[in-house]
C-alpha cells in the first residue's frame, strides 16, 4: 500500500467527515481549533462507561482498581507520545482541563510562590519587582493573558519578542529580549496564525543561561509532529487533548519532575493532600497529584490516551510526511490574486496551518462564501490579537490540516477562494 492509500485508510476511521455539507462533501480544515475524532477514541470513552467507571485511586473495589490502571495508562501514553518517558522518574504529566487550564496552573502556582507559599523549595519561581517574563507576539491568549496577570499580580514587567515580515518569533535577538532580570520564558512552539515552527534552541540556552524558567505551548506542535520534550530541554509544556484528537475536557502540563516538586498547589480539594487538618495547613502530595484537584474527567482522559497511542501507531515522522504534501498545497493561496499569506510562504519550518486575508473581502464573508461549498475554515483572530495586529489587519481566514486531509481537499479550497473576489466584486 502507498503512504496515500495509506492514509486514506486512516481517514475512513473518522465518521464525521463522511457526510455532505450544503450538498458537498465535507471538507473540514479547521483542526487547529479541534481535531476531529478517530472510531478508537470515541469507543474508549463509551467503553469505559460501559465497562470500568469508577472513581480512581479510591475505593477497594475491583472496578476502582480497573479505572485507576486505566487512568494511569493513560498518562503512561501521553509521556510516550512527548518522549517525557525516555529519562524515567526525572518527567512527569499531570492532567488539567486543557491547554488554557495547564498555563493559568503555572501562573497560578508562580505567583503562590510569589507570596511565600511553598517554603524555600519554591522560592526559584517567585517573582517581584524588577523581574521580567518573557512572552512573544505570537502567543495565544492562552499564554499571553495568564503570564500578564501574573505580571500584574507581582510587579514583574512583560516583555516580548518581535516577529518578523512573515510572523516568526525573531529567536535572533534572544540574548537581549532575554535579561539577567528574566525568571519566566513563555513561549509558543508553532504559531497557531502563522503555522510557523518557533527555532526554539537559542531561546532554550539564554533562558537557562540567566536561569529563567521556559514554559512552552505545545498545543499546535503535538499533533503535527515527532515531540520530544526532553530533548528540546523545556522545563514545562502545556497543550489539550481535544487538538490531538482526543476528547474535549482534558490537558496536560508536562513538567521536569524535580520543578513540578518544588511547584506549590494552584488548586485545592479532594484527590491533591496527604494530610488535612482544622488548626493548621494541609500537606500536599507529590505531583502528579498535587496538581489534581477533585475528581478528574476519567473518560476522557483514558480516551485522550488511546488518541496518543492511535499517533503513535500512524507513527509522528509519517504524520509530518503528510501533512507537509497538504502545507505545499495550501500554500499556493499565496499564489490566488488579491490573497495574502500571514505566515511563512515557503513550507519549511512550518505546519499546515495557513492564515490568510483575500483583500478587501472581510474574513466572515469568505468563511461563508467557502463554507457553502462545504469547506469548514476558521475565521476571526485566532485568539491571537497581537500577531493580527503585526500584520496589520483585525482578523483572519484560517485553514489548518490534520492526519484526514488530502492534498484533493486543499486544492479545492484554493480554487474556492480563487472565486472569493469576483463573487463579492
Ligand atoms: N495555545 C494555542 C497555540 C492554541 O492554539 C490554543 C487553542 O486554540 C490554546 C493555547 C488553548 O487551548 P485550549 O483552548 O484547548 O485550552
Amino acid at each position: 500500500m502507498t503512504d496515500m492509500e495509506d492514509f486514506s485508510a486512516i481517514r475512513q476511521q473518522f465518521p464525521i467527515l463522511d457526510q455532505r455539507i450544503h450538498g458537498h462533501p465535507l471538507v473540514y480544515l479547521d483542526s487547529a481549533a479541534t481535531a476531529q475524532k478517530p472510531e478508537a477514541v470515541i469507543d474508549a470513552e463509551s467503553d469505559f462507561y460501559r465497562t470500568i467507571n469508577a472513581g480512581v485511586h479510591r475505593g477497594a473495589h475491583e472496578l476502582a482498581a480497573r479505572s485507576t490502571v486505566a487512568f494511569e495508562e493513560a498518562r503512561a501514553k501521553v509521556a510516550r507520545l512527548v518522549h517525557a518517558s525516555e529519562a524515567e522518574g526525572e518527567e512527569e504529566i499531570v492532567f488539567t482541563a486543557g491547554a488554557t487550564a495547564s498555563l493559568n496552573l503555572l501562573a497560578t502556582s508562580f505567583g503562590n510562590a510569589s507570596m511565600g507559599r511553598g517554603g524555600a523549595a519554591a522560592r526559584r519561581f517567585a517573582l517581584q519587582p524588577g523581574d521580567e517574563i518573557v512572552v512573544s507576539k505570537a502567543e495565544h491568549h492562552s499564554v499571553l493573558l495568564p503570564f500578564q496577570e501574573l505580571a500584574a499580580r507581582t510587579g514583574a514587567t512583560l516583555r516580548w519578542f518581535d516577529l518578523d515580515d512573515e510572523g516568526r518569533i525573531r529567536s535572533d535577538t534572544a540574548d537581549t529580549v532575554i535579561t539577567e532580570h528574566c525568571k519566566i520564558v513563555a513561549i509558543t512552539h508553532v504559531g497557531n496564525t502563522t503555522g510557523a515552527i518557533t527555532d526554539l534552541a537559542p531561546i532554550v540556552s539564554r533562558a537557562h543561561e540567566v536561569g529563567a524558567i521556559v514554559v512552552l505551548d505545545a498545543c499546535q506542535s503535538v499533533p503535527h509532529m515527532r515531540i520530544d520534550f526532553h530533548a528540546l530541554d523545556v522545563d514545562f509544556a502545556a497543550w489539550s487533548s481535544h487538538k490531538m484528537y482526543g476528547p474535549t475536557g482534558v490537558g496536560f502540563l508536562y513538567g521536569k519532575r524535580a520543578l513540578l516538586e518544588a511547584l506549590p498547589p494552584a488548586s485545592f480539594g479532594g484527590s491533591m493532600v496527604e494530610l488535612a487538618f482544622m488548626d493548621k495547613p494541609a500537606q500536599y502530595m507529590e505531583p502528579p497529584a498535587r496538581f489534581e484537584a477533585g475528581t478528574q474527567p476519567v473518560a476522557q482522559i483514558v480516551a485522550a490516551g488511546v488518541a496518543a497511542d492511535w499517533m503513535m501507531g500512524i507513527g509522528m515522522d509519517r504524520v509530518e510526511r503528510h501533512e507537509a504534501t497538504i502545507t505545499e498545497e495550501l500554500l499556493k493561496l499565496g499564489e490566488v490574486e488579491g490573497v495574502r499569506i500571514l505566515g511563512p510562504r515557503s513550507a519549511e519550518r512550518r505546519i499546515a496551518t495557513v492564515a490568510f486575508e483575500v483583500e478587501g473581502v472581510h474574513p466572515h464573508d469568505v468563511g461563508q462564501f467557502i463554507d457553502a461549498q462545504g469547506i469548514a475554515i476558521r475565521v476571526g483572530h485566532h485568539c491571537a490579537q497581537p500577531v493580527h495586529r503585526h500584520f496589520g489587519v483585525f482578523a483572519s481566514n484560517r485553514a489548518s490540516s490534520a492526519v484526514y486531509n488530502t492534498p484533493e481537499e486543499a486544492r479545492r479550497l484554493v480554487e474556492a477562494v480563487g472565486g472569493v473576489r469576483d463573487f463579492f466584486r
